[in-house]
């Protein structure tokens, strides 16, 4: 039997059924988290099952999971597995013995586990309280929010809520999403005198009521920063990526006066993954989310200003001054910039995509979209990692998940061991030599045309989501004329912008430039946006961090 629990504090349950062992999880937890947590503990899966239950029918709120693996009838995994039906937000802890490591980074994909502790975790000081620490300041940013205040009424087929509901789940602003013809919609929609024709609604914490609103005046709205608190800078960053949010962390614990100007969501890319398995130092793997959160918070705490919702279109070299324009045409200064923009997804350019983009047809978004893919045939194209990231992500909800490749084999384009678990999914098939020659559907997507390209034939197929993941492209044309770029838009920097030895065209002073320093004194580029960059979260960090020590020798002799 589980402890009677308490609604009134949030939980933190542990479930071990060897009773010596489960008495002292709970009060080293109690010992440290006594007081602001409830511990509840259990001695079977069953049991913490049915207290789970008790704690959902109560509203109380759940932070961390701490179960044993090897348990008789139900182990750690299966209960697990089940209590994410409960409590989808909470975080996972398996206990393990070092014997069932393996076990446990199979349960990384199965119950998206937070994290694996070997037993036994002694001293607690080292090896359990710096993981339930980090676990709960995570929880409580995120989903320990589970009361959000921000609502938002769309339609599952209206590209535009489908557009704004991923920009708040990227941007990690908790809400509560209704659907339009489910009541509580209507009487939100009712309620801001909107017949429900133009959608979404986002009701703001504050009351307001937007609709179809633009990203910046939401993101105002929410909470989220847009305008830079001053005109000028030590260092601004354009992108927030992994490269951005590595130059703003380093940048301003370093002393810089930095900002951050994001166009979407910080994350980039990274943000969009559903687990990362190869980032240095998280050998369990880190969802995109958890790691940008992370991100976000370190570089804050160290005093970068980050802008969410705002576009760099232009730079200019002013003097000393590098000066980059907003889309609405003002403008921000700075000693220094870090170009930091990434590279975007490549568009599906085949017959009725952009109608049916939000609406059946999505980027990257595969996230967000996953809770409406439960029980339901999907289609990715594509055959690299995000595709096989996205692929074992919505394996687990959706009845059949196949993977549209253009090649004869993803071997080539994705990692050996995603592809083995790819390969071994009972969900998952995949289909080689085939492309998508047209997507139908009125107000929805409802078939796609695939074709062999060995046989020529085509096949059409019914589905009402189709997730593309064909590779991406640097969109840097606003620099056209300012900064030196390769034939495919990368941008070139240090050794690369002088092959024969002769500093590039315009370059004025009288050393060569700096490895990651473009055609542009003072204007580093970090990331996948450079060209002959790595196309790795770590390579991306390692890179951001690096255009800030050259930032600072810049300073130093300029
Ligand atoms: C689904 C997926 C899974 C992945 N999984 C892995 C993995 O497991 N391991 C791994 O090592 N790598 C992985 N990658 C690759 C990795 O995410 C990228 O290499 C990394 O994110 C690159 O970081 P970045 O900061 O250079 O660029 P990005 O992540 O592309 O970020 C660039 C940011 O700049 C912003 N931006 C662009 N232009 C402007 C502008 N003009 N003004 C303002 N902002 C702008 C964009 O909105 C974006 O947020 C994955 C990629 C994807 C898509």
């Amino acid at each position: 039997m589980a402890e009677a629990v308490d609604a009134a504090r949030t939980v933190i349950l542990t479930v071990d059924d060897d009773p010596a062992v489960s008495r002292a999880v709970a009060r080293d937890l109690r010992r440290r988290y006594g007081e602001r947590y409830r511990v509840v503990r259990a001695e079977s899966g069953e049991s913490a099952l049915e207290a789970l239950r008790e704690l959902k029918l109560r509203g109380s709120h759940v932070a961390v999971l701490l179960a044993d693996y090897r348990m008789p009838r139900m182990n750690g995994v299966e209960f697990l597995e089940q209590a994410l039906d409960l409590f989808p937000g909470a975080r996972r802890v398996l206990l393990t013995a070092y014997a069932d490591t393996g076990a446990a980074i199979d349960a990384i994909n199965v119950v998206d586990l937070d994290h694996y502790l070997l037993k036994p975790w002694a001293p607690p000081e080292e090896k359990l309280y710096p993981v339930v620490d980090d676990l709960l300041e995570s929880w409580q940013v995120t989903s320990g929010k589970e009361t959000p205040t921000t609502k938002m009424v769309g339609h599952r087929w209206s590209a535009r809520s489908s557009q704004i509901r991923e920009f708040l789940a990227r941007n990690q602003v908790p809400y509560r999403w209704y659907s339009s013809d489910e009541p509580e919609g209507r009487r939100l929609l009712h309620a801001a005198g909107q017949d429900g024709l133009r959608l979404p609604l986002v009701v703001a914490p504050d009351g307001t009521a937007l609709v179809e609103p633009e990203e910046r005046e939401l993101a105002g709205r929410v909470g989220l920063s847009t305008t830079p608190a001053a005109d000028f800078y030590d260092l601004v960053i354009v992108g927030g990526g992994p490269a951005g949010l590595g130059s703003a962390v380093y940048g301003a614990s370093e002393g810089l006066r930095t900002v951050l100007v994001e166009r979407e969501a910080t994350g980039g890319q990274a943000g969009q993954s559903s687990r990362i398995e190869n980032y240095l130092g998280f050998p369990d793997g880190v969802s995109g989310a958890q790691l940008t959160d992370r991100a976000r918070r370190q570089a804050t705490k160290f005093g970068a200003e980050l802008l969410t919702a705002r576009q760099i279109t232009a730079l200019e070299v002013r003097g000393a001054a590098r000066t980059l324009r907003f889309s609405d045409g003002s403008e921000v200064s700075a000693h220094c910039v870090i170009l930091a923009t990434g590279v975007s997804y490549r568009q599906l350019d085949v017959p009725g995509v952009t109608e049916l983009t939000g609406r059946g047809v999505y980027y990257g978004s595969a996230l967000t979209e996953a809770p409406a893919c439960q029980g339901q045939d999907v289609y990715i194209v594509g055959g690299a990692n995000s595709a096989g990231q996205a692929a074992m992500f919505l394996a687990r909800g959706a009845k059949s998940v196949t993977l549209v490749i253009r090649g004869s084999s993803p071997a080539a384009s994705m990692s050996h061991y995603l592809l083995q678990r790819v390969m071994e999914s009972p969900v998952i098939s995949v289909r080689t030599d085939t492309v998508v020659e047209a997507v139908h559907g009125t107000d929805h997507l409802e078939k796609l045309t695939l074709r062999n390209t060995v046989s020529g034939e085509t096949e059409t197929v019914e589905t009402q989501w189709m997730f593309v993941f064909i590779g991406a492209a640097p969109l840097t044309d606003w620099l056209d004329g300012t900064v030196l770029r390769d034939a495919h838009g990368f941008v070139l920097t240090g050794p690369d912008l002088s092959p024969d030895g002769r500093p590039p065209a315009g370059w004025t002073l009288d050393r060569p430039p700096y490895h990651l320093e473009t055609s542009v004194p003072g204007v580093f580029a970090a990331g996948d946006v450079r060209a002959e960059s790595a196309k790795r979260v770590a390579s991306a960090v390692g890179e951001g961090a690096m255009a800030v020590m050259l930032v600072h020798r810049y300073l130093e002799q300029s």
